[in-house]
């Protein structure tokens, strides 16, 4: 069988580097991103000399629409092909509505959720014409429910889940599919910050704050590997997958089933 091609956007930390690790355990070639420069980059591709794929890294800010063009023609560029897209690149900003920056609303809808659209404009002409494509949008819970200071956040995972389902409707008979993977907490630095806070609010060590946020909205008392969002992903790639189309996938440990 050819050997398949995937960009995960944001795969230079937590869930993309953990789903870029799967796809390319499971024989994919890997297209890496993130802000960091192309040292950074180079580094990060010699983790993946373990696999026997082909591995790149181009650097993007995704909410500049020119920098997010330029990694989809590298992309292409650099492997003449392209079979699957994860935007999962992804940033957090906790405040009352009437307290959050416009800036970091403007922030994190380009981001969170304009950039999927962008990617996934440019990428559709050519999954069209292979008859082949998989796009997996890294979502939330978030996307499914709400919760208190994340009015931008919400917005946007939400958005991204209606916007999936639109492409899954309009591509399903081309062979694409796009859906939503909706985690719960995981085991990020993006959870950094919320920690911290409670820490502070709290006067708790970092392991207490953390077992608070984490049991304040899940029923499983613990944070989400990394692993188990790749290996989510590697399974939507996988031809037994091909009936899974438009959905939005909760692995939150039943954060949503309340
Ligand atoms: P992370 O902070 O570890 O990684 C974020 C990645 O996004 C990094 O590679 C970073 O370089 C990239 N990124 C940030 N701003 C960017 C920009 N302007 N342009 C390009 N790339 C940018 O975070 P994570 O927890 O791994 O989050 C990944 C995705 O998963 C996000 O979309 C996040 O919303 C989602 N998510 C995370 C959790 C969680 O609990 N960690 C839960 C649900 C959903």
């Amino acid at each position: 069988m050819q050997t398949r091609t995937a960009l995960v956007t944001g795969s230079s930390s937590g869930i993309g580097l953990a789903c870029a690790h799967r796809l390319a355990a499971s024989g994919m070639n890997i297209m890496l991103h993130g802000l960091e420069d192309e040292a950074f980059g180079q580094q990060l591709c010699e983790q993946f000399a373990r696999y026997p794929v082909k591995c790149a890294y181009h650097p993007a800010d995704l909410s500049d629409v020119s920098q997010l063009e330029s990694l989809i023609t590298a992309t292409l560029e650099h492997f003449d092909t392209l079979d699957v897209l994860v935007n999962n690149a992804g940033i957090q900003y906790t405040a009352p509505t009437e307290q959050f920056p416009p800036e970091k609303w403007d922030q994190i809808i380009a981001i969170n959720l304009s950039a999927a659209f962008h990617t996934t404009r440019l990428c559709l002409p050519h999954f069209q014409q292979k008859g082949f494509g998989r796009i997996v949008n890294i979502a939330s819970v978030h996307g499914l429910v709400a919760s208190i200071n994340k009015a931008a956040y919400c917005a946007a995972k939400h958005g991204l889940v209606g916007f999936t389902k639109v492409v899954a409707l309009e591509n399903a008979a081309a062979g694409i599919t796009a859906n939503c993977i909706c985690p719960g907490w995981v085991d990020t630095p993006l959870l950094n910050d919320q920690i911290a806070a409670i820490a502070t609010e709290k006067n708790r060590s970092a392991e207490q704050a953390k077992h608070d946020l984490v049991v304040d909205k899940q029923a499983y008392p613990d944070l989400i590997k990394p692993d188990a969002i790749g290996d989510m992903v590697v399974f939507l790639c996988s031809d037994s997958a091909r009936g899974i189309n438009g959905a939005a996938l909760p692995i939150d440990g039943a954060w949503s089933a309340q």
